[in-house]
């Protein structure tokens, strides 16, 4: 069977784009005058004067998304128990999400529990979501994840160890706007930890097995405009910056399956709550074996941007976390088999997963 493929139905990029938003909410709000918006936003936002700069109106709810962690399943269902308790059986006109990937995640998945019964637990996995979420619109301040054209709301389930999306067409936005201006105060490190995400997604999706040819397609230039951004001397320049921002509007496109980086990324975050972004690096930096070329690129990119990634950070564990940080990386069959193929258990042996976590 083929999938029915989905993408944004609306974008806007450039510089000072953000100033347009009130033209996009406009016809939503006309058509539900009675009804607010719901204003998701980085928390780091909440000591920046960003609201004032937003079209936010005396009905709507704002809501500061603390970021600290990765989102949680119970963090969603709080955070959904909040916005139905302020709608009180209203509709809202339009969800917006102002943040990097946790703050759009926490968006995506909550605006699915709003319509559909139930807990983000329930919802964690694919096709699972069977009724459309309100009207969403993201307003990325961090370029990399590509959450805002992907499909996925990704959460970490804590109960069950396990880091899950809500895969789904009702978890995409239906408007993306994107503002280079907005990632100008991202830190250096973060920026490029959240930055290579892209470029890791693509190169996973691009030599794996499962493929075609418009995701290729994507795939590569999504890549192309990394490598112009980090081989370049300053990653975040004003025109690099809107590079990476398109960069990751298209990676989150061609995002389809992922490789053997994300899963060894996801036990780090499992077990060590370490951040996706700079999990992801760490993975990468012990598999020279299995993505020879890519890791050679990393290394370049890493140096020619003076990035941190101190090592030893998992050198004193017990073995309880050794064996957690296995268990929280092999149970993503889907990827592991779209780069090793259905035997990766025969490379990826518990004895050799521990090893790549050591040498971290
Ligand atoms: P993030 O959203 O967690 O933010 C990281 C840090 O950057 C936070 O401290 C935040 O406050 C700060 N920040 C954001 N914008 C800023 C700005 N303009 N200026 C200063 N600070 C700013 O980071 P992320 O890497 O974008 O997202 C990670 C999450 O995204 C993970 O949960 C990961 O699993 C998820 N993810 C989702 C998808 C998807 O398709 N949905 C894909 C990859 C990763
Ligand atoms: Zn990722």
């Amino acid at each position: 069977m083929y999938r029915n493929a989905k993408n944004v139905s609306y974008y806007m990029v450039g510089k000072g784009a953000l100033g347009q938003l009130g033209d996009i909410l406009r016809p939503l709000r006309a058509a539900q005058p009675q009804d607010p918006a719901i204003f998701f936003i980085d928390h780091y936002f909440n000591s920046t004067g960003l609201l004032s700069r937003l079209p936010v109106e005396g009905r709507d709810m704002v809501v500061y998304v603390d970021v600290s962690n990765e989102p949680t399943t119970a963090g969603v269902d709080e955070c959904t128990a909040d916005v139905k308790g302020f709608l009180n059986g209203r509709t809202p006109c339009a969800l917006l999400a102002f943040g990097g990937g946790s703050t759009m995640d926490t968006c995506k998945c909550v605006g699915n529990l709003l319509n559909n019964p139930g807990k983000a637990e329930d919802y964690q996995g694919w096709e699972l979501v069977k009724n459309p979420a309100p009207y969403k619109i993201a307003v990325p301040t961090l370029s990399g994840t590509g959450s805002e054209t992907s499909r996925t709301g990704i959460v970490c389930n804590e109960a069950k160890n396990i880091k899950l999306g809500m895969n789904s067409d009702f978890s995409m936005f239906d408007q993306v706007l994107l503002d280079p201006d907005l990632t100008a105060s991202v830190p250096r490190n973060q920026y490029f930890y959240t930055g290579i995400d892209t470029w890791m997604h693509c190169f996973e999706s691009i030599s794996g097995s499962y493929r075609n040819v418009v995701v290729d397609a994507l795939a590569a230039k999504a890549m192309d405009l990394c490598k112009t951004v980090f081989l370049s001397e300053d990653m975040m320049g004003d025109k690099n910056r809107e590079i990476m921002m398109i960069a990751s509007f298209i990676g989150g496109m061609a995002a389809g399956f992922v490789g053997t980086v994300h899963p060894l990324s996801a036990g780090l975050s499992m077990v060590l709550h370490m951040p996706h972004g700079i999990a992801n690096c760490y993975s990468l930096s012990v598999q020279e074996d299995i993505y020879p070329d890519e890791y050679r690129d990393f290394m370049n990119m890493i140096e020619r941007q003076g990035i941190d990634l101190p090592r030893g950070i998992c050198a004193d564990l017990s073995e309880a976390q050794y064996t957690a940080l296995y268990e929280a990386s092999i149970v993503h069959e889907k990827p592991l088999t779209n780069r090793l193929g259905p035997n990766y258990r025969d490379i990826l042996t518990k004895e050799n997963v521990i090893g790549r976590f050591r040498r971290m």
